[in-house]
């Protein structure tokens, strides 16, 4: 880190947030920027590693990389190169594997009707499926699209594994991120641009905060530096918005995972990235993420994810009660703003589930309400 201590910008979290900021900032405005990180690496839950073996690894659950967003694409494309990303997954029940979202080879696998066409399909599910009109939960929403069924083989377990929340007090919208199709399209997601940096996200992020005017310091918490660096203009806070508040209002709940890695001699595994165990095991799914790094190497490492209500936090619980919470919290934030020039910005700080694209989205419209405070041309 230089001396110099004169910053425009301070920011907090070096995760996609952090670093997008921070290189907009230095490249567009010429700002003198800090960025505060309490973990000992930057690119937040995108962080990618060498496990001992050599073997490329996601350290924080897998991250699929997907955007319908061109420009999106190509500013990130001035940092990485980039290859497809294989993004495949399967569920493990009644002992066989099944393609998953739910699609006509799926249907065809479960029911046992190998010739069934799309038109046969629509009709079975509108045969099984519950009718409710405004599905009130995650259960009712799944029921009313696919049936008791196929919601008791594929989603029940695995909801209830994952949040320890049974999917009747779930939003509707966490089972409703999930397509079901009725053609033979087996790819986990339906966006336009499916990639992965062709050298890892670590690296991709670490290029775009390589700028002579950013400076970051690792391990170091906001709390230990907040009385002593004051930045000229403004603040960005990816951090968790209620420890920033002291928790004043209690603490936002978050659910957290458990990550355990095994190293295989072998070249591969698991017949795709990701399989989903909604009826067996402790762990909810298990990662071989070489599938999407296509890594050379003749050892595999398998991540086996269990979900725990402790520790790192990763999900913000989507209850109504919580988000309550979070909204005495955002009108806080909102004086603080104003008034202190802190802007709030992230997973953690908006208390909202948010895949990567959509994070570097907020990041960059964030900047550019900075640009036009601080900014006069
Ligand atoms: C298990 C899992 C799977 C995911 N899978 C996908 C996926 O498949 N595809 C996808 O697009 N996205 C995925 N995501 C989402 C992706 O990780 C996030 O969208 C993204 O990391 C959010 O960026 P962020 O900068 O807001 O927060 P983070 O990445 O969480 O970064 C915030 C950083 O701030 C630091 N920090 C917090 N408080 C302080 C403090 N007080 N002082 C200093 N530093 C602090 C943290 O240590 C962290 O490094 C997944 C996330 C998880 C948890």
């Amino acid at each position: 880190m230089s001396e110099d201590t004169n910053y425009q910008l301070l920011i907090v979290g070096a995760g996609p947030v952090g670093c997008v900021m921070a290189e907009r900032a230095a490249t567009i405005l010429g700002w003198k920027v800090l960025i505060v990180e309490k973990r000992n690496h930057i690119a937040g839950n995108c962080y990618d590693m060498h496990h001992e073996s050599g073997v490329l690894i996601h350290r924080y659950g897998p991250h699929y990389f997907r955007t319908n967003k061109e420009e999106l694409l190509q500013y990130l494309s001035e940092f990485t190169d980039w290859i497809p990303g294989d993004y495949f997954v399967k569920v493990s029940t009644r002992g066989e594997l099944f393609p998953f979202p739910i699609n006509l080879l799926t249907l065809r696998q479960f029911f046992n009707r190998p010739e069934m066409t799309a038109e046969e399909a629509a009709q079975l599910l509108e045969e099984k499926r519950e009718k409710i009109e405004n599905p009130a939960n995650s259960e009712e929403f799944v029921l009313s699209r696919v049936g008791r069924e196929l919601y008791e083989a594929f989603y029940l377990g695995y909801t209830q594994k994952q949040w320890a929340i049974h999917p009747r007090d779930l939003a509707a919208s966490v089972a409703g991120r999930i397509p079901i199709r009725l053609n033979t399209d087996e790819r986990y997601v339906d966006h336009k641009h499916q990639v992965t940096p062709a050298k890892g996200f670590t690296e991709m992020f670490k290029r775009m905060t390589d700028h002579p005017n950013i400076d970051i310091m690792l391990e170091t918490d906001y709390t230990a530096i907040k009385d002593k660096i004051k930045p000229q203009f403004a603040t960005v806070y990816a951090g968790a918005i209620d420890e920033y508040f002291g928790c004043c209002y209690g603490k936002l709940p978050w659910r957290s995972l458990d990550f355990e890695f095994k190293e295989v001699a072998q070249e591969l595994v698991q017949p795709c990235v990701q399989v989903n165990y909604p009826n067996e095991h402790d762990y909810t799914r298990t990662v071989e993420i070489k599938h999407v790094t296509k890594q050379q190497h003749p050892h595999t490492v398998i991540s086996y994810e269990y979900p725990k209500a402790e520790g790192d936090p990763y999900y913000p619980i989507p209850r109504p009660v919580n988000k309550e919470l979070y909204e005495k919290y955002k009108a806080l934030a909102e004086v603080e703003t104003q008034k202190n020039h802190i802007y709030f910005c992230g997973r953690l700080a908006e208390y909202t589930y948010y895949n990567t694209d959509e994070v570097i989205e907020r990041a960059l419209a964030t900047f550019n309400t900075i640009k036009n405070r601080y900014v006069h041309q």
